[in-house]
């Protein structure tokens, strides 16, 4: 098992030996095939590009953008993980706890959450619904 942290880190080293800026906190909110490119709006303005790559997730804001069918079956349940400071850890089962209504699981690291919510998927939301509070580094969210 790698920790998410240690993922990001690991991919952000590779980008950065390949000398590809990564602009983080920008958003893709609109795009345009230009037939020999692509002219994509983000919330640092407008940048041209040979190709655009959607992998933004599954509320891919591209695949929408695109016109990009979606089909399959509805999503029955949303997760989130963060790894976040909490204020009485000691108030938080170790592993798994579950309800009826969904589950949440504290660790193995400290300040790892992770939570099953099993009311069916959230509305398309922008992509940062959780953002981290003040700075550090960029997994903490
Ligand atoms: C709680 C939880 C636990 C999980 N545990 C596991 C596990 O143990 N093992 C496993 O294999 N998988 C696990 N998964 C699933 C795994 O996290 C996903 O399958 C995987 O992250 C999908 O990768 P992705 O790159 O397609 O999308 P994402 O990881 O969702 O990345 C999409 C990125 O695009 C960005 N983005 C979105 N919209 C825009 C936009 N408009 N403009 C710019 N950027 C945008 C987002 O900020 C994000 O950084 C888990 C998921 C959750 C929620």
């Amino acid at each position: 098992m790698v920790p998410q942290r240690e993922l990001e880190q690991l991919l952000a080293d590779h980008v950065a030996r390949l000398r590809v800026p990564v602009l983080r906190g920008v958003e893709v909110t609109a795009l345009e095939d230009t037939g020999d490119g692509v002219l994509v709006g983000t919330t640092a303005g407008t940048v041209r590009t040979g190709w655009l790559v959607g992998c933004d997730g599954g509320h891919s804001a591209v695949r929408r953008l695109a016109g990009i069918d979606f089909p399959g079956t509805d999503p029955e349940l949303t997760g989130h993980l963060a790894v976040v400071d909490i204020a009485d850890p000691e108030k938080l089962a170790n592993g798994w706890a579950w309800s009826s209504r969904g589950a949440y699981r504290y660790g193995p690291q400290p300040g790892r959450v992770v939570t099953v919510e099993f009311d069916g998927a959230l509305a398309d939301l922008p992509h940062a619904r959780l953002r981290s509070r003040g700075g550090g580094p960029p997994w903490r969210r």
